[in-house]
């Protein structure tokens, strides 16, 4: 591909995308958060074999926060099926933010409006298999292991602890859902699975498979295995475009046009179909809590390449 013989246009990029950190802050809700540092901004691009371009320190790590949502859906897709799915989380933007707890009140049935916003997640995180906490995030981080060749990776008890402790809003959010019957978990476990689920640590390079897995219907090339099934790989891309962004997802979509999902800890992870599968690590935030040098990056990224999917 154009990009690895293209270091000079990259390096141009990523000093352009640099610049706009300045404007973003760090996540200090999740008081960990805030620790990081608001001028770093790595990025990794995976085709299959290998990373095909890669800039800052790419070995740093971050916590996943809510690009997580996105593979505990593929994961609870595989174990419950569309139809369990979709009973109790539904399929439609909100264009709020993405702890809202304004539509679960206005519309009936009270069920989330989403996956990728925190009731969905909640909901979602309820319906994976196992009989306990340590259970469910074993499986999810050997999900996780497969998808990135990675087996090293884990959550940061840290992190997990520090979000635990200050989760007032997503604990109102999933006492709300098990009064309406869309949670059945206790809360408190629920809690816990949710926060060590956003504290799995990555890299870029960690990102850039995952997305590359997604972006090429679920199939690893590495080890010539489906891990996602194809259908599935769709409806993770499909609300990646709708919703990956929180309620930017649409401005995002024409100024950049790559299914993606991003975090609060400053991760994006972007899904080019039959393309390159995109990381990047940048934990200065807009107002909206996507990293600002990030999708800056991505939107360099997708008008150089043409990387829009529209
Ligand atoms: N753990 C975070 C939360 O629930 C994830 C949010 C995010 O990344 N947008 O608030």
């Amino acid at each position: 591909m154009e990009i690895c013989r293209d270091t000079e246009a990259l390096n141009i990029m990523i000093k352009e995308a640099y610049q706009q950190a300045k404007f973003g802050k760090v996540a200090d809700y999740i008081p960990a958060l805030s620790w990081a540092n608001p001028e770093t901004l790595s990025l990794a691009i995976y085709e299959g074999k290998s990373m095909i371009a890669t800039a800052g320190d790419t070995s740093e790590t971050f916590t996943l926060q809510s690009i997580s949502k996105v593979l505990t859906l593929a994961m609870a897709l595989m174990d419950i099926g569309e139809d369990g799915v979709f009973s109790r989380v539904g399929m439609e933007p909100t264009g709020d933010p993405f702890n809202s707890i304004i539509k679960l009140e206005t519309h009936t049935p009270s069920k989330p409006l989403n996956p990728m916003i925190n009731a969905g997640a909640l909901a979602v995180t309820d319906m994976i298999k196992g009989n306990t906490v340590e259970e469910k995030l074993g499986r999810l981080l050997a999900f996780i292991h497969e998808l990135t060749g990675n087996s090293a990776i884990t959550y940061n008890n840290e992190v997990a602890t520090s979000e635990f402790e200050t989760a007032d809003l997503n604990r109102s959010l999933a006492y709300f859902l098990k009064q309406h019957r869309v949670v059945s978990s206790d809360i408190e476990c629920l809690l816990e699975l949710y926060t060590k689920q956003c504290a799995v640590e990555v890299s870029c390079e960690d990102l850039a498979k995952i997305a590359f897995v997604i972006g090429n219907e679920g199939r690893s090339v590495e080890t010539d295995r489906t891990i996602i099934p194809l259908h599935i790989s769709r409806i993770m891309k499909t609300f990646m475009t709708t919703c990956g962004m929180y309620n930017a997802s649409g401005e995002f979509a024409i100024k950049v046009g790559i299914p993606s999902k991003s975090g609060v800890s400053g991760g994006i992870m972007a899904a080019v179909p039959h393309g390159p599968g995109i990381g990047i690590f940048g934990p200065a935030l807009d107002e909206k809590g996507n990293s600002i040098a990030g999708m800056k990056l991505l939107e360099s990224l997708a008008h150089r390449y043409d990387l829009s999917i529209f």
